[in-house]
Formats: structure tokens, C-alpha cells, sequence
């Protein structure tokens, strides 16, 4: 009532003869879920859920606005999305980025693109009200809170405000950093303001285990796939978000909503399944390939002769260096890692360098094998010829007898 008192003033509003419309923050078709965000906050894991796995066309992508206040760190996040993607979508714009550090050009361009549904996914860092004329937005993603909890709540209110305001429905999905379920037991405890500080650091291992518990406990395995995790109890200060809602309808006197989706994943926990996080990628740590320390000369070399050879033969390659055929730390690579008998081998110590390996790889793998047998052939030869004279100049002692 305050502010439409002081719009009212400010305007120089009619006091008797305007219309008031009050919509009220809590929508009934806008489901809320709140979860910790579970990987790496850079990896962005956390959002997979924001291209679905199966897309082929970008309308397989729901319209969302994800708000996000780090400039840098919004640019990882957009190529983080893109590598979700598949191949043919890659380069086609459907993640952009938006702030008020871009050309008013550009804004107008990917807003307009946002629109029409040619870009699906906007990254906003700093224009947090925006999005909410446009009327067919299906997510909203409020990413890590911005200041304090109370703050965050309120903005978050405010951007859910902001879906399917033309649509039948919405989501609003604030991710938050597992940090915010951690609170410190000895505070909860009042008991504890009264322990030596001597007995406080023996307890400390205790505590880390206390906090721990009491984070599990209330929210901080939510939206996992572990066994319980979507089951646990909400955070209690993140879920007063709810009630919050409905207290605002009573202090505005708007009427109640009647939810005609589900409302909260506090009500209907299945909502945790439509933003679960993704998997983390596990890169596996590639074998070390012993190399020795010098290239084997005889191959470096056999390798620069086949490498000029095959440009003289192919003439659709003499427009190029000779380089671009097989490149110097190539030969060196392959020069200096002994044996290499197969073309699966190859392909190992290659590990996708090479763009010629389907096309040469036989070729090449043909040099290295025979290069092989010629050096096993003469080690052979000279450990036999070495060995020669000592089984002639002094005979086993067995056979003296
Ligand atoms: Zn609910």
C-alpha cells in the first residue's frame, strides 16, 4: 500500500479516479526449487539440466534466463553449455551472453533473437529485472546467491516473478552453494558460549562431524542421486523462501494463487528430478609413453623422406608446407618411442594429434615396423659378434675337465 501511495504522489495521480492491479508475487504457475549446487561451482555441472539431453532442434531447449552476477565467469559458463550441444547446434548462437557492458546494438539483437526463439538459453550478469516482457519464458535459474540469504530470497521472488507470464507454466530454480547449509553447531548450541576455549579445539574434529550432519540434514544432499537425497528436509532458512511468498500475499492483500503446478519441491520433491545435476567427467590420466631421450636418427630421417615423398606423389598436397603432412615434434615423437609394432599402437602414442592418420597410418606404421626389425636384426648381429670371441678365447671350465 506504501508504494502505490508514493506512485500515486509521485505521478500526481488522480486519488479517486485510477484503477489499481495488483497482481501479487506468488504465481500458481511457477514451480520453485531450491538445491546446493553440487560439483565444482566453475565446472558448471549443475546446470546440464538446462539443455536436455536429447535435443535436436532449438526448440528441444527450453526458453531460460539464467542469472548469473560474474562476468568472467558467465563467459565459462555460456561454453560450458555449448559443449552440451550437439555438434550441428554448436555454432548457432543458442547461448548468449547479456549485460550492460554490451553495445546497445548487441542487446537489442540477442534480446530480439531471445524472442523469437532463436537464442534459447540468456546468461544475464547485471540486469536482474529484465526478462519479464517476455512472456513465454519456461526456467529461470537464479545462480549462487548474490549477498546475503534475506537479500537473495527477495531477488529471487522478484526474477520467479518473471516466468511463464504468458505460458501455462514455469519453473524457478535457485542454486545455491553448499557453504549456505553449513552452520556452525557450537553457534546453535548455547551451552557452548559458557566452553574453555581449550576444550572448544578439542572438539573440534566433533563439531566438523556436528555441522556436517546438521547440513545433510537439511538440504545439503538435495537433488542428488544418492540414496535419500531428494527425500532430506529443506534448508530451513532457504525454504522460509516459501512462506515468505505467502506472507506478502497477506501483507499486499493479494488474493492466494491456486497452484496449477506443482508448487515446490518441498510439496513435490519430483521437481528435484527435472534440474538434477550432471555427471562429472572423470578424465582418466593417460599412461606416460617412455620415450628415450634422443630421436633414433634412422627413423627421423626415414620419416622426412616419406613425408617429401608423399607430397611429390600427391599433387593436391603440393600447395601445402610439407609440415602440415606430418609435423617436426611428430617425428620427433614417433622417433623417440620404441617399439611401435601395431597400428593400434600408433594410434596410442598419436592420441588424436595427427589428421592424416587414417589416410597415412598404414604408411607410416609400415616405416616404423620395418625400422625395427632392421635395428633388432643388427643389435642381434653385434651382440653375436661381441659374444664371438669370448666363447673361442676361453672355453667353460666344465668342459676343461
Ligand atoms: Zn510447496
Amino acid at each position: 500500500m506504501l508504494v502505490q501511495r508514493d506512485v500515486i504522489n509521485k505521478l500526481q495521480i488522480s486519488k479517486s479516479d485510477h484503477i489499481s492491479i495488483d497482481k501479487g508475487n506468488d504465481r500458481g504457475n511457477v514451480s520453485l526449487v531450491v538445491r546446493p549446487i553440487h560439483n565444482a561451482i566453475n565446472s558448471f555441472i549443475d546446470l546440464d539440466f538446462c539443455i536436455p539431453e536429447d535435443v535436436q532442434r532449438r526448440e528441444d531447449i527450453p526458453k531460460t534466463f539464467i542469472y548469473y552476477d560474474n562476468i568472467m565467469g558467465s563467459v565459462d559458463m555460456e561454453d560450458h553449455l555449448n559443449t552440451l550441444l550437439p555438434r550441428h547446434l554448436r555454432n548457432e548462437g543458442l547461448v548468449r551472453l547479456y549485460s550492460a557492458g554490451y553495445s546497445n546494438e548487441y542487446r537489442d539483437k540477442v534480446m530480439t533473437q531471445f524472442k523469437v526463439g532463436k537464442v534459447r538459453v540468456l546468461i544475464c550478469t547485471d540486469a536482474a529485472e529484465m526478462g519479464c516482457n517476455i512472456p513465454d519464458i519456461q526456467v529461470i535459474v537464479q545462480w549462487k546467491l548474490p549477498g546475503s540469504v534475506s537479500s537473495a530470497v527477495l531477488l529471487f521472488v522478484q526474477q520467479a516473478g518473471c516466468a511463464a507470464r504468458g505460458i501455462k507454466e514455469g519453473l524457478a530454480v535457485l542454486l545455491v552453494e553448499k557453504a549456505v547449509y553449513y552452520v556452525s553447531v557450537n553457534a546453535l548450541n548455547k551451552d557452548v558460549s559458557n566452553t574453555s576455549s581449550s576444550k572448544m579445539a578439542s572438539s573440534l574434529p566433533k563439531e566438523a562431524k556436528l555441522t556436517k550432519k546438521y547440513a545433510e540434514n537439511h538440504g545439503l544432499l538435495r537433488g542428488t542421486k544418492r540414496p535419500g537425497g531428494r527425500w532430506t528436509k529443506g534448508s530451513t532458512r532457504l525454504y522460509k523462501l516459501v512462506n515468505f511468498v505467502k506472507e506478502l500475499t497477506v501483507v499486499f492483500g493479494n488474493e492466494p494463487a491456486a497452484p496449477t503446478v506443482p508448487c515446490c519441491d518441498i510439496c513435490n520433491p519430483e521437481l528435484l528430478d527435472r534440474v538434477c545435476p550432471g555427471e562429472p567427467k572423470i578424465s582418466k590420466r593417460k599412461p606416460a609413453i617412455p620415450k628415450s631421450e634422443e630421436p633414433y636418427l634412422e627413423v627421423q630421417q626415414a620419416l622426412h623422406d616419406w613425408r617429401k615423398n608423399t607430397q611429390k606423389l600427391d599433387p593436391r598436397l603440393a600447395c601445402l608446407a610439407s609440415e602440415a603432412i606430418l609435423d617436426n615434434s611428430l617425428i620427433d615423437l614417433l622417433s623417440s618411442v620404441r617399439p611401435i609394432p601395431s597400428k593400434a599402437r600408433l594410434d596410442v602414442i598419436l592420441s588424436g594429434q595427427w589428421v592424416w592418420f587414417n589416410k597415412y597410418g598404414d604408411e607410416v606404421l609400415e616405416i616404423l615396423v620395418h625400422i625395427e626389425i632392421l635395428a633388432v636384426t643388427k643389435m642381434t648381429l653385434k651382440r653375436k659378434v661381441a659374444e664371438a670371441p669370448e666363447s673361442t678365447g676361453s672355453q667353460p671350465a666344465e668342459k676343461c675337465v
